[in-house]
């Protein structure tokens, strides 16, 4: 199996400029920006996809919810408001078989959520 990218950054591998850290996510911006403000938020844990949780995450996926809201607030989009996207699976898009999800914001009021 290929090294996985987002296993690589978490060990710090590669040098990539984390914006939020804890035990359990590491949040970095997206290399590829699709927003204005796009983030990925991680688990540290190596975890394929949404798919691949149970019930026994379910304390964990709680934090991982809450932690977008902390994260929207250090960002500063908290208020202007935020998409948060996970693809799950190739036929979604998804690229990177490390769970993660995307928080998008940061458009213009006069150009809005569609650029
Ligand atoms: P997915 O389609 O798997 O949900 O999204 C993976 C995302 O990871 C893409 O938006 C892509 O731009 C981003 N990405 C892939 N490799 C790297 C990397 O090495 N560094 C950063 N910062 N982002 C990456
Ligand atoms: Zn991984």
């Amino acid at each position: 199996m290929d090294p996985c990218i987002f296993c690589i950054i978490i060990n710090g591998e590669i040098a990539s400029k984390i914006f939020y850290q804890d035990e359990d996510f590491i949040v970095i911006h997206d290399i590829s920006p699709k927003a204005p403000v796009h983030v990925l938020l991680m688990s540290v844990k190596h975890i394929e996809s949404l798919q691949n949780v149970t019930e026994e995450d379910s304390e964990f996926l709680g934090k991982m919810m809450i932690t977008v809201n902390k994260i929207a607030r250090k960002l500063g989009i908290a208020e202007s408001g935020y998409k948060v996207v996970i693809n799950n699976g190739k036929g979604s898009g998804q690229m990177v078989f490390h769970l993660h999800l995307h928080i998008l914001g940061g458009w213009k009021k006069e150009a809005g959520w569609k650029v």
